[in-house]
């Protein structure tokens, strides 16, 4: 889908709201506050805005926003998981403004964290941008994953395959998917005004997944710390425009 200029001015309002969230949830996040607190902060933004939630209600999902402490790696419902000093915490945000949708996460310590999820943050940050990168009109959609991919597995890190980056649009979540790894073919050639959402999850232990019972929370296998980070980028003429940012 091309968006045009008008459709693409939204999208940007959209996403700064989204990065208000960001940076709300943020400042807030600190130990003994609960997940349940950040989607309150976070909801107030959204009401100060005049956005509307494109998570609420989204097939059934009770919250603004999903908290996904340590070795969960997305998806989690905000609630009375207290943080604590030395957690990591993934906090994705999404907003609709005017019919438009805006969707970015980033994960951050709480207090220290220790040396391998400092790691596993910059390196995770990193590959998001390493696929940023790689939307530019001509190149072939899956080489954002590629990029993506070639950063979590060089740092000795993997990268989750059952949950992908999205085009996204008038609906969060749009065709085609956006996976961050490489699915051996090239995929769509990118254009002027496509949008895209690209999101790595990637894992220090195994790629490996399981779903909690509540049918929402993803969390590792083994156990082990996840990261999470997600932008939406517009492709331009000029480069990849990233709308979430502040
Ligand atoms: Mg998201
Ligand atoms: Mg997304």
């Amino acid at each position: 889908m091309i968006r045009n200029g008008s459709e693409l001015a939204k999208m940007r309002r959209a996403g700064k709201v989204v990065a208000e969230m960001h940076e709300a949830t943020r400042a807030a996040a600190a130990p003994g506050v609960t997940t349940l607190q950040l989607d309150a902060v976070a909801r107030a933004v959204l009401d100060r805005r005049g956005a509307k939630s494109n998570f609420l209600n989204y097939r059934g999902f009770p919250a603004v926003i999903c908290t996904s402490p340590n070795d969960m790696i997305v998806h989690g419902i905000p609630g009375g998981y207290v943080l604590a000093d030395g957690d990591i915490i993934s906090i994705d945000c999404g907003a609709i403004v005017e019919g438009y949708h805006g969707d970015a996460a980033f994960t951050m310590a709480v207090g220290d964290a220790g040396e391998e999820a400092r790691r596993l943050l910059e390196v995770t940050e990193r590959s998001l941008w390493a696929g940023i990168d790689q939307l530019r009109p001509g190149n072939r959609l899956n080489e954002v994953g590629r990029a993506v991919q070639a950063v979590a597995e060089g740092a000795g890190f993997s990268v989750v395959r059952e949950y992908v980056g999205h085009a996204i649009g008038t609906k969060m979540h749009e065709e085609p998917q956006v996976p961050n790894y490489w699915p051996g073919h090239g995929g769509p050639l990118l254009k002027s005004g496509m949008v895209f959402a690209v999101e790595p999850m990637v894992n220090a232990g195994t790629p490996e997944t399981v779903t909690l019972d509540d049918n929402w929370s993803v969390v590792t296998a083994d156990g082990r710390l996840s990261a999470h980070f997600e932008h939406t980028i517009a492709v331009t003429d000029d480069g990849p425009e990233v709308f979430t940012l502040p």
